[in-house]
């Protein structure tokens, strides 16, 4: 099926019967719309949520393309209205078999210059809230409707390893992100529930363009990657679907790196100067 990222997405019966939650679609750029198009070409039925009403009238016309019914406003910050979402999530599907959280957010004016310097109690805080908390809080919530097992997957980067420029706040939460997850990984384990991150390359979404220099991180990053290109939606959303469906079976409590090796790097060919 060619989308119209122009990726040729492999349709098949891979998720046939299974019902799952994707959270994090802003617009057709979002890594979790790539993920849930590939889904849905696997036969899954999805739910979506979306951030606020300004972003309904995007959300809702990508959403339908898919044959998606229910699309829920869910702010992860906010209680009630989780409360609300899941509350009609359950309501509507009964039991659900994968949730993709692909949510994050740190204030722009964090993402530049000097983290030592530029970093407040206040916006920290916002950081880990929106981008390491919600995993923990939509982990529980979406284990309670998962009592045949279930897969979880959230959306992570480098800079929880390794130092990026400007990448500052938010590398600090993806740190965090990514050890939830495997704590998360060991309660939902007995439960046959898998949790894993997958580690995407510098791509071209909302989230980049936030970060100072989100340009050149991604061009470099494509340079001096092993492979010599940028990160794909088809290689990121091809990796979901591993997780997301029975071929991933024995796979959790990890971080999948999917950056066309730039995780491998330690030094750039080109050293001259
Ligand atoms: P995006 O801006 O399209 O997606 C981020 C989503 O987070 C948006 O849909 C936004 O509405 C949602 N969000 C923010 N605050 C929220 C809140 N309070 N409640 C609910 N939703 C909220 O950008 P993206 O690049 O697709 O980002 C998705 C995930 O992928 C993020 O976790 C991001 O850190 C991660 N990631 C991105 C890249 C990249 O280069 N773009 C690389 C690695 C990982």
């Amino acid at each position: 099926m060619a989308t119209s990222e122009g990726w040729d997405m492999p349709t098949g019966d891979l998720m046939k019967g299974k019902k799952g939650l994707i959270m994090g679609v802003a617009n057709s750029s979002s890594i979790a719309w790539g993920i849930a198009s590939q889904l849905a070409a696997q036969g899954a039925e999805l739910a979506f949520t979306y951030l606020g009403e300004g972003l309904e009238r995007r959300v809702r016309p990508l959403a339908e393309s898919v044959g998606a019914k229910l699309l829920i406003q869910a702010d992860v910050t906010d209680d009630a209205s989780m409360d609300a979402a899941f509350a009609e999530l359950e309501k509507e599907f009964g039991t659900i078999d994968f949730v993709v959280h692909s949510v994050a957010f740190a204030n722009k004016d964090e993402l530049k210059g000097s983290f030592v310097d530029n970093t407040t109690r206040d916006s920290f805080l916002l950081a880990m809230n929106i981008s390491a908390f919600s995993f923990v809080d939509v982990a529980k919530r979406s284990a309670r409707l998962m009592p045949n097992g279930g897969s979880m997957i959230t959306l992570t980067y480098l800079g929880s390893e390794r130092v990026i420029p400007n990448y500052n706040t938010m590398g600090v939460a993806k740190a965090a992100l990514e050890a939830a997850t495997r704590y998360i990984a060991r309660d939902l384990g007995p439960k046959n529930i898998r949790v894993n991150a997958i580690s995407a390359g510098a791509m071209r979404t909302l989230s980049l363009a936030g970060i100072s220099g989100g340009r050149g991180l991604h061009s470099k990053s494509a340079q001096f990657s092993l492979i010599k290109e940028e990160t794909s939606m088809e290689g990121v959303a091809g990796a979901a679907l591993w997780l997301c469906s029975d071929l991933g079976r024995s796979t959790t409590g990890e971080v999948v790196h999917v950056d066309a090796g730039f995780h491998a790097v330690g030094l750039p060919d080109d050293m001259e100067g």
